[in-house]
């Protein structure tokens, strides 16, 4: 299984411009029924997603692929979200969310198209969302706690929203305080 390079809006003390363009967008709709682009790029998503051990979900975009399609774990998920089997992942095509629910927590985000930060998101607690699956069926699903929390964040990157546009506070490792501060400063 390939493990697809990861675009990132910035590399140790470096912004990717290029990257960073994409990872910015909104995503394209995939047409259903799905066509063969479509498939090929949603196979590459889910192999390059269970390459992996360390990602808990995966937008095409962060790939470069700028269609609405992500992969994430959704089962035996623990508050660090590291066990892991191949099949426990949900494919979600175009997703929507209809309805949030619950209070809205806040907790920190890692993000690997932000590496080396990590930030105070505030997400809801519930969420319905309004999808495609693999096969372009149309599916309701409701996500709750942790696993809701995952589906927001993978959900943003097909609005081109990353962890740090959300406005919470943002913890940068102290020997790379100088990058980030001129970094957001220029925001
Ligand atoms: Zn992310």
């Amino acid at each position: 299984m390939a493990k697809t390079k990861t675009w990132k809006l910035w590399d140790n003390d470096t912004v990717n411009e290029e990257e960073s363009k994409l990872l910015r967008r909104t995503a394209d709709v995939v047409p259903i029924p799905l066509d063969e682009s479509s498939k090929r790029d949603m196979k590459i998503l889910i192999d390059s997603f269970l390459a992996r051990d360390d990602a808990l979900g995966l937008a095409a975009p962060q790939i470069g692929i700028s269609k609405k399609m992500v992969v994430f774990k959704n089962k035996h998920l623990d508050e660090r979200g590291f066990i892991k089997n191949d099949k426990d992942y949900d494919l979600l095509i175009n997703p929507r969310i209809t309805q949030c629910r619950g209070d809205s927590e806040t907790s920190t985000e890692g993000c690997l198209s932000c590496p080396d930060i990590s930030v105070e998101v505030a997400r809801y607690s519930e969420i319905k969302v309004k999808a495609y699956d693999k096969e372009g069926n149309k599916i309701n699903k409701r996500y709750t706690g942790f696993l809701a929390r995952i589906v927001q964040h993978e959900l943003d990157h097909l609005d081109g929203k990353l962890i740090i546009d959300r406005g919470g506070s943002i913890y940068v490792p102290k020997e790379k305080q100088g990058f980030f501060k001129k970094l957001f400063e220029n925001d």
